[in-house]
């Protein structure tokens, strides 16, 4: 299989009169130029669990996810690329929107369950396709070999960094970051951003994948009231952001992952003269199903 292990994505210095007046540095991990549709993380999540479905001999990958998934177009994108057929299922009442529509184009065949059918992925999977052929691949592909995927990131690093930020919505990749921190042993924080409410269960998630969180620090104020959801400030934001630099953004994972660092650097929480690495997760496809509120 002709994956591209090697590609590393770029390390960007950002520039703002705030890290200037702050003594802060800046920088963007740039995993949003890994690939157009298996985007950032997604595409870091998949690739050992795209090789043990080669190595295991699967043909088919069955998968999770709401309507505007990145990890579900990931999949399907990948899908075609690698060889392998694809099934989706949705949570909640069909709809169509241009995400969906790439799935399909990438032929991966969608199922729209309801959100209480959605909670039990297992059963569903159990009941329409557990062949030898079909592989489970969690919702946002949560589990064991996207850790090892995410860790890859750290060991890409060209230089040392005193912090690191990353968005949380599964916790894979800030257990993956984590991990790569540990296993080199940096002295580099992990900070990770719930983009859901009541975020700590992050924690949890991480220790689940058998990864230690006394290193990690999250930062649960800058979910902007739940998972998707988004107030006038974090719009204004996101606007000045991606007016300021040309890195276009999200706001549902990057987009909340930015404001809570310039937030926190506001409030001095940094050493004068740290450096700072932000994951730049990808999944800029999201930005379609709220570009209603930019537009004025
Ligand atoms: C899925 C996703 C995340 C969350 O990653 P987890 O590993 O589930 O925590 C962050 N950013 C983007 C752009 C994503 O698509």
């Amino acid at each position: 299989m002709s994956f591209d292990f090697d590609f590393h994505s770029p390390e960007e210095e950002i520039q703002f009169p705030l890290f200037k007046k702050k003594d802060l540095r800046v920088f963007l991990k740039r995993d949003d130029l890994i690939h157009p549709f298996i985007s950032g993380n997604k595409w870091r999540k998949l690739k050992y669990q795209l090789l043990k479905a080669q190595e295991h001999n699967k043909h088919r990958l069955i998968t999770f996810g709401g309507a505007w998934s990145n990890h579900l177009l990931a999949v399907a994108c990948a899908g075609a690329k690698f060889g392998f057929k694809t099934v989706g299922f949705v949570r909640g009442e069909e709809i169509s929107n241009p995400v969906l529509s790439m799935c399909k184009l990438y032929g991966m065949q969608l199922h729209f369950v309801s959100r209480e059918a959605y909670k039990h992925k297992e059963s569903l999977f159990e009941q329409h396709y557990a062949t030898p052929d079909d592989l489970f691949v969690d919702e946002g592909g949560y589990g064991l070999e996207a850790v090892k995927g995410c860790a890859d990131l750290v060991s890409e690093l060209t230089a040392s960094y005193d912090h690191i930020f990353v968005a949380c919505g599964t916790g894979a990749t800030v257990a993956g970051i984590l991990k790569g921190v540990q296993e080199r042993d940096l002295r580099t924080r992990v900070h990770g951003v719930p983009v859901l409410k009541g975020g700590d269960f992050i924690r949890e998630q991480v220790e689940q994948l058998e990864v230690d969180t006394a290193e990690l620090s999250l930062h649960l104020d800058y979910h902007f009231g739940g998972y998707a959801k988004i107030k006038e400030t974090l719009v204004e934001f996101v606007r000045y952001f991606v007016s300021s630099t040309g890195v276009m953004i999200e706001p549902t994972y990057t987009g909340k992952t930015c404001f809570a660092l310039f937030d926190m650097i506001r409030k001095d929480t940094f050493a004068p003269g740290d450096r700072i690495l932000l994951v730049h997760t990808g999944g800029l496809t999201g930005f379609l199903g709220m570009y209603h509120a930019f537009d004025q």
